[in-house]
């Protein structure tokens, strides 16, 4: 796709069109990055203003088993001799009421990836 193509299918959207299919997946390859960024800018202002909102809330790690390993990941980890593998009931309300305290709002309950298939523990 040239460049100019790039533009017309970005100032049509800008301008309030909904794009096609074959536009979406032909924006997909664009190397206009600039481009792009100043029409994904012009709607997110004209949709949301100046506003930016966000979500106070309190993790809660169930548990830090997981199927997976990703290497980047800092999450999980096997289970631990002496650690339990799961947070008790207690632990969860202490967190939660914890998260409360600090102003937060919603508890985002965490955990692994089916960990159950990976540990007889988690089963
Ligand atoms: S918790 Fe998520 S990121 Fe970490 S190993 Fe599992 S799937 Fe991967």
């Amino acid at each position: 796709m040239t460049a100019a193509e790039t533009r017309a299918i970005l100032r049509a959207i800008t301008d309030g069109q909904r794009p096609a299919r074959a536009h979406i997946q032909a924006l997909a390859d664009a190397t206009d990055i600039d481009g792009l960024m100043r029409a994904a800018a012009e709607l997110r202002d004209r949709g949301h203003g100046q506003i930016i909102s966000y979500s106070r809330k309190v993790f809660i790690p169930l548990t830090q088993l997981c199927r997976d390993v990703c290497h980047y990941c800092t999450f999980a980890h096997p289970p631990r001799r002496g650690e339990r593998a799961f947070l008790a009931p207690e632990q969860v309300l202490a967190i939660a009421r914890a998260g409360a305290a600090a102003g937060c709002k919603e508890a985002l309950f965490t955990l692994g990836d089916k960990p159950e298939l990976r540990y007889a523990i988690a089963k």
